[in-house]
């Protein structure tokens, strides 16, 4: 098992298209929430009187690394503005939250473990050498208040816990108390056990419960790989565990797992949440840090080329709180939602469709992507995810040109002062591997660099497109990591309008997409054929995917849900043909908006 290190953002850089999602970003919504939307501007955090919990510190935790990572010195000036508000109402006792200490015992303590990291992060872009001090007060009052008894963790704190660990582990590096322990062990003693729970993810309820909440189960899958050092325990793999109970009962054909929002089955019409999304590529993120281990670098990339562009608008000022894997529709809908625990909005493009969290969330997925793109331990490193990226540090430097995951092949150009090897992950799907021209073998390649040396590694390998099979005899299909669907053409339906205080004004407004084509599809050949487009300036264009599949269909019978004019029934009605066969033109699941990614083969 190794153990990999992050670079800090003025080692790493996102280049290419990579650079280019976060610059879109930046321009858009995840960008500019502090100037738009109120819970973040009139935040109780800086003084004002709008939400005091998880909003600002959700949000600053993308935006404080996306303006790094792109050197905006107005937006590093904005993160700064925030945190140093944040600093000004830190009391004499160390508790850092804006909430009067008298209603410190019914705060729920989740806005303590999210600010502790959110200081940790700023602290590794900024190096504010103001962040330790602050970070030890909020850290040794959380364990005054936990270890007397003055406060307990319930509700998303209790479901949580584990997020403080990454600054107990930042702290521990520096101070090595042994109360930094003890705060470890109560938080896990206090915490939810979740090995304990995997029956109850296997009969989804639709009930809305802490012990089902998708974004919780998306968060949780870390928790052994971030705490078990600070808690004396041997590694077992628990997330790998885990997982396996929630992709056999609620898996997706991308990786994610049903969660509208609680687990809900196998069924392609149910959603999951988008903080889902951010939050299971953290896990996985920390996950290959502590293990090494590739499968979730593998999973990573899946749900970054698909679940997460899929349900963000291409100019990043919408977004989706529910995607389908089948989405014939974005309609409110007229009638009872056909989600479990979601209402009527759920699934439609917009500022804040059915609840605020992934507004403010969902700008950390991309910029720390990109901080996971190389990794490092000792002299060593190496590729996770072979995104256009750059490394730089005082013994080396590594940059890889590449179009991936749109393309496969790969310059990586290393230069060493000192030696130092670097390491290439090689997908598991990679068929005819080369090394400059040269037949490779094997998961990972090593090329060590002498110090004084400059080279170049040009690396390449085929994907094939395949047909995998999903549950209810229907089937996918992908390219690599890329997963395909059949896109459906829509017409959007823009919806300004306010709502409790909330301004919804274009750009950052509603919309409804109203499907123009048919849906009911199905694959009547095994033949696929790859087609590559030129990358356009929107990495993930719905109007100009980079890359597509050519595939046989015909038309069959397929229906609605009952009840639902605006979702299509879980299986179809039958498998028999109502057309002649038609070459349909596949998109990346990224590029879809309106699709249908499982189908029956016939
Ligand atoms: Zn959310």
């Amino acid at each position: 098992m190794t153990k990999w290190n992050f670079y800090t953002t003025n080692e790493i850089k996102p280049e290419g298209w990579l650079r280019r999602q976060l610059e879109i970003q930046a321009e858009s919504l995840a960008g500019n929430l502090d100037k738009v939307w109120r819970d973040v501007r009139d935040s109780a955090w800086i003084g004002g009187d709008a939400e005091g919990w998880e909003r600002v510190p959700y949000w600053l935790d993308g935006f404080i690394p996306l303006a790094y990572l792109l050197e905006d010195e107005d937006k590093i000036a904005r993160a700064k503005k925030y945190i140093d508000a944040i600093l000004s109402y830190q009391k004499e006792s160390g508790w850092i939250c804006p909430c009067a200490e008298e209603n410190i015992p019914t705060y729920d303590s989740w806005a303590v473990q999210l600010i502790s990291k959110v200081l940790v992060v700023y602290y590794e872009c900024s190096r504010d050498e103001r962040i330790p001090d602050a970070l030890y007060r909020v850290m040794k009052n959380y364990h005054e208040l936990l270890s007397s008894g003055t406060i307990s963790l319930f509700k998303w704190g209790k479901a949580r816990w584990f997020e403080a660990f990454v600054a107990i582990d930042f702290l521990k590096k520096r101070y090595n108390e042994e109360w930094l322990s003890d705060l470890a062990r109560i938080l896990k003693d206090q915490g939810t056990d979740y090995p304990s729970l995997t029956d109850r993810w296997k009969r989804p309820l639709d009930k809305w419960t802490y012990e089902t909440h998708i974004v919780n189960l998306a968060m949780m899958l870390k928790y052994e790989a971030v705490s078990h050092t600070h808690l004396g325990e041997e590694y077992i793999d628990s997330a790998e565990k885990l997982s396996e109970v929630l992709r056999t009962y609620n898996g997706t054909p991308v990786g994610l797992f049903t969660g509208d929002e609680c687990l809900s089955g196998l069924s392609p019409i149910q959603g999951t949440e988008l903080c889902a999304v951010a939050e299971q590529m953290y896990s996985y993120e920390h996950l290959f840090a502590a293990t090494g281990d590739f499968k979730w670098a593998e999973r990573l990339e899946v749900l970054a080329f698909n679940a997460l562009p899929a349900t963000i608008s291409d100019d990043m000022w919408t977004h989706q709180y529910d995607q389908q894997s089948n989405q014939i529709a974005c309609i409110r809908f007229p009638g009872k939602a056909i989600f479990g625990t979601n209402k009527r909005e759920a699934h439609l493009f917009g500022l804040e469709p059915e609840y605020g969290c992934c507004t403010a969330n969902f700008g950390q997925a991309w910029p720390k992507f990109a901080l996971s793109a190389f990794m490092r331990s000792g002299d060593e490193v190496i590729s996770v995810v072979p995104v256009p990226s750059s490394v730089k540090t005082d013994a080396y430097s590594v940059e890889l040109k590449t179009n991936y995951p749109f393309e496969n092949s790969f310059e990586y150009t290393v230069e060493a002062k000192e030696d130092f090897k670097l390491l290439v992950r090689i997908p598991s799907f990679a068929k005819d591997l080369k090394v400059n021209g040269n037949a490779a073998y094997g998961s990972m390649l090593l090329l060590p660099v002498k110090a004084g040396e400059k080279k170049i590694f040009n690396i390449e390998f085929t994907a094939n497109p395949e047909f995998f099979n999903r549950p209810h005899n229907l089937a996918s299909v992908r390219c690599g990591s890329l997963v395909f669907s059949l896109p459906i053409k829509y017409e959007k339906k823009m919806y300004e309008y306010e709502r409790n205080g909330v301004e919804r004004k274009f750009p950052y407004c509603d919309y409804e997409y109203i499907p123009k084509s048919d849906w009911n599809y199905a694959f009547s050949s095994l033949e696929l054929k790859l087609n590559k487009k030129a990358l356009s300036d929107i990495p993930f264009s719905s109007e100009h995917p980079p890359v597509t599949l050519t595939a046989k269909m015909k038309q069959i019978p397929w229906g609605l849900a009952e009840r639902h004019e605006n979702v299509c029934a879980k299986v179809p009605e039958s498998r028999i043909p109502i057309s002649d066969e038609t070459a349909i033109e596949l998109y990346p699941y990224g590029c879809a908006k309106l699709r249908m990614t499982e189908m029956p083969i016939i």
